[in-house]
């Protein structure tokens, strides 16, 4: 990593600037668990400085002509494509995951995330409607304002840069917060806006903790607007901050998400999609299916399979080429996976594959924080493990009965983000992705994109959804303009 990138820096009113408090925090790399730089230790006062750059930089960039709009953020795109390497390589490092995923998958999300909206803004409509004989109504659709984004350490630059782009394009300015623990491309993302020319102030990025930035966000009263992606339990302290100001919040949260595999089901894409969709990233996907559950017919076969398919993802190294499986992304997180493999035990639960720690992977990730990917067999569908989230490379397997029983069994779950179901009956498909309480339903896939449907959980999973129309909705304000005839 060039020396420079040792110390992480705010972004504020296109400044590279230290924190006010003049604190910074070690940023560890996960697969060695050991700090590669620092990142600010940021506070209220930051944030301030942050409120008063894009407070000014509003009434010029809400007034910028969408096409100007557009293209800075097209020229975004481009440099996030011309920097691929070095923004994979420092996605890897930060959060642990292999090079080959931050690289194929991530990264180039991310910048499809800018392209999207760049051009999503290029095409909106706006609805009229008369009023018989007594009025002709218009909608007009404005920017609300400053927005406060906030994201989490699975997918930083995507998931900063599905606020990012969607917020800005609409002509917002932007104070975004990412996880302490993986701010590097954040970092890297303002280097890119500054070059691509977006003017000083529409997007700050204060970095910290969030007791200390995110929750100073929340709670200004000049930050109308806020998308926050992350746990339920902060998630509800984000909810409780903003709704006495009666802020515009979008909130996507945790999951526990349902895989079904039907008896009439290609076993080997059930398989196959299963095993990605439990481990990928490490399990560290809100959109993992960590609970899967297997028609009882085909159920013995489909646990030796799947096991034998896991048992062969290679745990390594992050930035070696053949590393299939990562690094836990801090030692906080590998504790708390240890604790729900512990608990699950006590609650009657075998181990049919992993469970610990490696040994060593290498000389260079000797203190790193590893875990085998993890599956487990007999237990209850109402036991903890079965309910809350672990975020990690651990899944259970469970056998039914029939349609109604695991239907029970799906939507039986504070959570609500996502569900997969396989099966070859396309009537069966239908009744089922009707039935359960899922913002998505996979038939036959998973992690299938359209960034033009709405995304978003139910239940305890979020509140709002973004993407495409939802995003360009949030992120303005509807205004009724009503002319008299
Ligand atoms: P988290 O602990 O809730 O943190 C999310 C973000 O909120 C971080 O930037 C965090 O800062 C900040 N934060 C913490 N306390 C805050 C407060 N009081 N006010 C405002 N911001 C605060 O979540 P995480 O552990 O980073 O991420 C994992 C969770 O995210 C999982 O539950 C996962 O399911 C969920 N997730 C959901 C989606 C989705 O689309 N639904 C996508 C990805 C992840 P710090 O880093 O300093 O704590």
């Amino acid at each position: 990593m060039p020396a420079e990138l040792d110390k992480i820096r705010n972004f504020i009113d296109g400044q590279f600037v230290e924190p006010v408090g003049g604190r910074y925090l070690d940023n560890i790399e996960p697969a060695t668990g050991k700090a590669y730089s620092h990142v600010p230790d940021s506070d209220g006062r930051d944030v301030e400085l942050a409120v008063a750059a894009a407070e000014k930089a509003f009434a010029g960039w809400s007034h910028t002509p969408t096409a100007d709009r557009s293209r800075i953020l097209l020229r975004i795109v481009d440099l996030i494509e011309r920097d691929l390497e070095k923004l994979a390589r420092a996605e890897s490092v930060d959060t642990g995951k292999p090079l080959s995923l931050a690289r194929g998958l991530d990264i180039p999300r991310a910048g499809s995330n800018f392209r999207f909206f760049a051009t999503a803004i290029l095409h909106t409509e706006s609805e009229a409607h008369i009023t018989d004989g007594v009025a002709f109504n218009y909608t007009l659709r404005q920017p609300r304002g400053i927005a406060g984004l906030i994201s989490p350490w699975n997918l930083p630059l995507y998931l900063l840069s599905w606020k990012i782009a969607p917020a800005i394009a609409c002509g917002n300015t932007a104070i975004a917060k990412p996880s302490e623990l993986t701010p590097m491309t954040a970092y890297l993302l303002c280097e890119i806006c500054r070059e691509a020319g977006l003017p000083k102030g529409v997007l700050n990025v204060v970095h910290g903790t969030g007791p200390n930035v995110g929750a100073a966000i929340t709670a200004h009263s000049k930050i109308g607007t806020i998308s926050f992606t992350g746990g339920t339990v902060t998630g509800r302290k984000v909810a409780e901050s903003c709704a006495p100001m009666f802020k515009k919040v979008s909130l996507e949260l945790g999951g526990k998400n349902p895989n079904i595999v039907f008896a009439d089901a290609d076993q080997d894409a059930a398989i196959a999609g299963s095993l990605r969709s439990s481990f990928a990233n490490q399990g560290q996907v809100c959109l993992c299916g960590s609970r899967v559950f297997v028609e009882r017919s085909v159920y013995k076969d489909f646990v030796d399979h799947f096991v034998e398919k896991a048992s062969q993802l290679r745990l390594g190294d992050p930035l070696e080429a053949t590393t299939d499986q990562g690094a836990i992304v801090s030692k906080t997180q590998l504790d708390k996976v240890k604790f729900y493999v512990d608990l699950a035990q006590q609650e009657g639960g075998t181990i049919a594959l992993g469970g610990s720690s490696p040994e060593a992977i290498n000389e260079r990730c000797q203190s790193g924080y590893f875990f085998s990917p993890t599956v487990i067999t007999g237990l209850p569908v109402s036991c903890r493990v079965n309910r809350e989230e672990i975020f990690g490379p651990v899944i259970t397997i469970t056998p039914f009965d029939n349609e109604d029983e695991v239907i029970g069994y799906a939507n039986d779950n504070e959570y609500g983000l996502a569900s997969s179901v396989w099966t070859q009956n396309l009537n069966r498909a239908h009744r089922v992705a009707e039935r359960i309480h899922t913002g998505t339903v996979w038939v036959n896939c998973w992690l299938v994109r359209d960034l033009r449907v709405p995304f978003g959980g139910m239940k305890q999973s979020g509140v709002g959804r973004e993407g495409g129309d939802e995003a360009l909705r949030f992120f303005t304000e509807p205004k009724n303009v009503c002319i008299a005839k």
